[in-house]
């Protein structure tokens, strides 16, 4: 057992509605040994996503919820510094699935080396990771941009939003964003060559969004639902393609919506407009991933894809820094900072 302490995050008890600081709690424990076949990882980036909320509720879903008491899950990138398995030396840096805590002991089969040369290593957990491949597969496969044709993406700023939206410029189509702020909206345009991104929050955001979307919309990348999605469907042509890829103004719901059914309007839009809506969860295309990483890695290394961090110092800053995600607090991929 190697000499100190290993901090982590256990779920202390089951959010109701949005988390709060007390559902968390940072306790101490010895650092584990490597097992048979297992390394023992320093984690130095822990990644923040927002199916974590997912994981924290024990409402039936495709993934097993954390117990209480549990360390939290997440993705991890981190410094081997024991190992018991032949293919991963001491000192190699790997992503793994380290959860919310200093120090994890993992299966070697399981974790994947990373070339700290190519780029910085928490880029493993944004866009050369999970979320660059969540915009890489379901744009391709779902969304199939053609040239000519507006994608529209929110959470446009974020891990996922900002690589969709970039794909779809690349692949020759009008890219509008939406976010929630000015700021980001900015961001989105200037930094990452969007044509256009709407501030959601804008009193005037409807309008504001068909301005920007004169033709329509032939592929709305669905991440967050709620009001967003309901200013989208008017919008959308004949034949559009929405890759459903995340919810994220329902993950905090406790009830449905107040208001009418609208499950007629939905169903009649999908109907006339011959619209294809399809759920995806990033590992359907788990056969694409070295496709995906490759593009993504050549494409950040020719300039013409850009990415950004929000990056939170230490690990007990990890529960607000999630709380955050969930309303927008973040400006770019969330990540914490361990060491
Ligand atoms: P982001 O980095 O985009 O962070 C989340 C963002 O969501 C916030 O910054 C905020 O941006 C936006 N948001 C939060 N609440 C609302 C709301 N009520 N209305 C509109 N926007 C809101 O996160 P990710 O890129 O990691 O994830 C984006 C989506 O993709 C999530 O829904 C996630 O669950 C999903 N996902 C799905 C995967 C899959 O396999 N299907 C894999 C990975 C992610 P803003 O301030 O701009 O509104």
């Amino acid at each position: 057992m190697a000499e100190g302490t290993n901090k982590k995050v256990v779920l202390k008890s089951r959010p109701v509605g949005e988390p709060i600081p007390d559902n968390f709690e940072l306790v101490e424990g010895a650092i584990p040994s490597a097992g048979d076949g297992q390394v023992l990882v320093r984690n130095q980036f822990l990644s923040l996503d927002p199916y974590m909320r997912g994981r924290m509720s024990d409402a039936k879903s495709y993934a097993e919820p954390v117990a209480i008491g549990g360390v939290i899950v997440g993705a991890t990138v981190g410094e081997v510094i024991q190992s018991n398995h032949a293919g991963v030396a001491i000192g190699d840096t790997v992503l793994g699935f380290g959860g919310w805590q200093e120090f994890a002991a993992l299966e070697g089969d399981e974790v994947q080396k990373i070339n700290p040369d190519l780029a910085p290593i928490s880029t493993a957990l944004g866009v050369l990771g999970m979320p660059g491949m969540t915009a890489y597969t379901g744009l391709k496969n779902i969304g199939q941009p053609k040239a000519g044709e507006t994608v529209v993406v929110a959470a446009a700023s974020g891990a996922v939003g900002s690589v969709v939206g970039q794909i779809a410029r690349i692949e020759g189509a009008k890219a509008v964003g939406i976010a929630g702020s000015d700021e980001k909206c900015r961001f989105v345009v200037d930094e990452l060559g969007f044509d256009a991104c709407i501030n959601h929050n804008a009193p005037d955001f409807a309008d504001q969004l068909a301005k920007a979307c004169p033709d329509g919309i032939d592929v709305y990348f669905e991440n967050v639902g709620g009001e967003v999605f309901q200013v989208v469907l008017p919008l959308l042509n004949d034949f559009a393609r929405i890759p459903v890829c995340g919810l994220i103004a329902h993950y905090n719901a406790t009830e449905l919506p107040k208001g009418p059914d609208m499950t007629a309007v939905l169903m009649r839009q999908i109907l006339v407009k011959r619209l294809t809506f399809r759920g995806f969860i990033v590992w359907d295309f788990a056969e694409q991933e070295a496709e995906a990483k490759k593009a993504l890695a050549g494409w950040i290394g020719d300039g013409s894809l850009k990415y950004k961090e929000h990056v939170s110092d230490g690990l007990e800053k990890a529960p607000e820094a999630f709380i955050d995600l969930l309303k927008g607090g973040n400006f770019g991929k969330a990540v914490v900072k361990l060491t």
